[in-house]
């Protein structure tokens, strides 16, 4: 939302909120837009009111985001260190690997390892069940 400070035909001050710059020029054409005092619909634009709440306010929901998005990403992070604890790592045989167990060649147990887009595919079709866990930079040496 944006704050206009407003001015008829007849001096009067007043302010209004519209969406944007377009919102305020649909909504004075089609007559919406009316002063307080007199009614009048010659309505002008004074001098742009500087919308210091909304753009604070806006500030706190981009940093609230970056919030969220840290703990998102802090949780993804520990679950998928769990994963590096308890699951064998296969490194790049993980479709083999999973197939194997699916089937019942290899012992049950939890791994995890690398696999191509095509294997992936091709495991879910094999009704294998496996999740995706990010792998982060750090955790690459
Ligand atoms: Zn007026």
């Amino acid at each position: 939302m944006i704050r206009f400070s407003l001015i008829c035909e007849h001096d009067h001050e007043f302010e209004g909120w519209f969406r944007s710059n377009d919102d305020f020029d649909t909504q004075k054409k089609r007559g919406f837009v009316d002063c307080p005092n007199c009614g009048s619909h010659r309505i002008e634009k004074a001098l742009m009111a500087p919308a210091v709440s909304t753009g604070r306010k806006q500030e706190k929901i981009a940093l609230a985001m970056g919030e969220a998005q840290k703990w998102a990403l802090a949780q993804l992070k520990a679950m998928a260190e769990k994963v590096r604890e308890n699951a064998d790592y296969v490194g790049d045989k993980f479709a083999e690997e999973a197939r194997k167990i699916h089937f019942g060649e290899s012992d049950p147990r939890g791994i995890y390892g690398e696999a191509t887009l095509e294997e992936a595919k091709s495991l879910a079709e094999d009704g294998v069940e496996f999740m995706p866990i990010p792998s982060f930079p750090e955790d690459r040496n």
